[in-house]
């Protein structure tokens, strides 16, 4: 029996290690769990379970035992009630047409239910996961003992093997609990460095490594689709001077005004980024030049209309340079370089003549 209950915790820890590797994809543990991806754990954990019930032992007629619990009891923990009771539910209906449709296994699939349930309302509670945990599943034990009471009817039989069941579960638990722990730390840290390695800290822009792989993409699939990319490149005129005059973090709250404006300004799925300083990027993907010289125009005007409240209630207003360039309108070749240098020259000479206003420069040739 011992035996068995190992192999159902190594095939346990290889089914959490599975999740793990896909919950990394949907930052579980960063940000809220849509309704489907809950669903489809729940799922995932049902089938889990009647896996493990292949490696189940019989311990008295028609009745089994293995750690088919804890699948419940681990996604009600790190996920929440909807996938406890969905699990438990399929791993119920998985038990009966495994083992047959027999009273006992009535009983079985009733159980289970009922410990996806009680795992359900345990998920709820502001509890560390630890002590949800060991909570879910000592109650299932005690739920599996009365259903092992009600099967075999014979208590000595029940107790001959239950405590060493017992002993096992809760040893069991506490395992998939350090495993569980471990997995989840390390994704929730590589989706926070993920995002610290893409994003501006201030902003929450887009920083100048995504625009790197960004506009490399984007040319590349405006260049097989024969479609246009414009670039935006984002100057703030005399920038320096509201730091002198009202301190860094009020240049500080500027930036993320102007990066608010930015997104508002542009559609959903246009690349909005902080390449640095005071200078931001807005590519337009599948937008002429004429376009998004429009476009450039709207924020120029916004921006300039936009009364910028510091942090001591003080408020200013601010202009704004843009060059802008487009493959293939105004830059021939579909690379990055080329593209970028013919938007900044475009705002250098948005800079020379005056400020607060949008350039481009015509098609220039390059080999
Ligand atoms: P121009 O109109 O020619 O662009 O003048 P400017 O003053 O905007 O340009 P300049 O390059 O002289 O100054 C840019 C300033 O941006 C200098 C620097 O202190 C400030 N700056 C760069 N990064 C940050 C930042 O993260 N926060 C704040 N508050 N200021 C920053
Ligand atoms: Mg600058
Ligand atoms: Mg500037």
């Amino acid at each position: 029996m011992i035996n068995v209950l190992f192999v159902n915790i190594c095939i346990i820890v290889t089914f959490l290690y599975f999740s793990g590797v896909l919950s990394k994809r949907y930052s579980i543990g960063i940000s809220s769990i849509s309704l489907p991806v809950q669903i489809n754990s729940g799922i995932l954990f049902g089938i889990y379970g009647i896996v493990l019930m292949l490696y189940t032992i019989p311990v008295g007629p028609n009745t089994y035992a293995d750690l088919r619990h804890l699948f419940p009891v681990v996604i009600g923990t790190y996920i929440g009630p909807v996938p406890a009771i969905i699990s438990a539910i399929i791993i119920g209906i998985g038990r009966m047409m495994l083992y047959g449709f027999t009273s006992s296994g009535i009983v079985a699939c009733i159980g289970i239910i009922v410990v996806g349930f009680i795992c359900a309302i345990i998920s709820r509670y502001p509890w560390t996961r630890f002590f949800k945990i060991i909570l879910m599943n000592v109650l299932s034990m005690f739920v599996i003992l009365i259903s092992l009471m009600i099967n075999i009817k014979d208590i000595p039989t029940v107790m001959s093997f239950y405590p060493i069941e017992f002993s096992i579960a809760v040893i069991g638990g506490l395992f998939v609990y350090a495993i569980t722990e471990y997995i989840y730390s390390t994704n929730k840290l590589f989706v926070q460095l993920e995002k610290r390695a893409t994003t501006d800290h201030l902003t929450q822009l887009n920083n100048l490594r995504s625009f790197d792989v960004a506009i490399k993409t984007h040319l590349a699939h405006a260049n097989q689709r024969g479609e246009t990319l414009s670039l935006l490149v984002i100057d703030i005129d005399h920038f320096k001077k509201i730091n002198d005059t009202y301190g860094h973090s009020a240049g500080d709250v500027v930036l993320k005004s102007i990066a608010k404006i930015l997104v508002d300004y542009s559609r959903s799925f246009d690349v909005v980024s902080r390449n640095g300083g005071e200078e931001f990027t807005v590519l337009l993907l599948d937008c002429s030049h004429h376009h998004a010289l429009i476009i450039a125009e709207k924020i120029r005007v916004g921006v300039q209309n936009h009364s910028f409240i510091l942090p001591d209630q003080i408020s200013v207003s601010i202009t704004i340079s843009i060059g802008v360039a487009t493959y293939p309108d105004t830059v021939a070749v579909p690379t990055g370089h080329a593209l970028v240098d013919m938007a900044d020259k475009a705002l250098y000479e948005a800079k020379r003549t005056g400020r607060n206003k949008v350039c481009s420069l015509e098609l220039e040739l390059v080999n």
